[in-house]
């Protein structure tokens, strides 16, 4: 079994998608070990998004990302990350996400894109700790 780090960004939450979002996790058969709806601040934000510090996209990334609540969630589940990828759909909604994904079926652009899931097993690690410390 593996775990990944789930976000339902702002606009998910702004959209009231939430519901649908979390239920289609459920009806995947993934299981939620940790959820939390919270305003993110400038500094959760950075660490999250390290990786891209410095891209042309981060200011702006930052601002979205922090602008209302998100809901972050620890999912459960043999090959998580994957599978959570695979309904969230790719990270450009039009070019990459297919319909019956959640990118593929509710967005329409790159930033404000919904969802977030961990890319690997080691970002994953990284950012469960970074979202839910001490969790088991
Ligand atoms: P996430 O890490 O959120 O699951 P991802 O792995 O599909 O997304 P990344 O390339 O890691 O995509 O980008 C992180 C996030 O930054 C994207 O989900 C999107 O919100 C935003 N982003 C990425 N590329 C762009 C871009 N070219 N313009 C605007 N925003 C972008």
């Amino acid at each position: 079994t593996e775990r990944t780090l789930v976000l339902i960004k702002p606009d998910g939450v702004a959209r009231n998608l939430v519901g649908d979002i979390i239920g289609r996790i459920e009806r995947k058969g993934l299981t939620l070990v940790a959820l939390e709806l919270k305003q993110v601040s400038d500094e959760l934000a950075r660490g999250h998004y390290a990786e891209h510090e410095g891209k042309p996209f981060f200011d702006s990334l930052l601002e979205f990302i922090t602008s209302g609540p998100l809901v972050a969630a620890v999912v459960e589940g043999p090959r998580a990350i994957a599978a959570w990828r695979q309904i969230a759909g790719g990270t450009d909604p039009v070019e990459k996400a297919v319909p019956g994904t959640i990118r593929g079926d509710f967005a329409l652009v790159t930033q404000e894109n919904l969802v977030h899931g961990s890319d690997s097993p080691e970002s994953a690690e990284r950012e469960i700790a970074l979202w839910f410390p001490g969790l088991d």
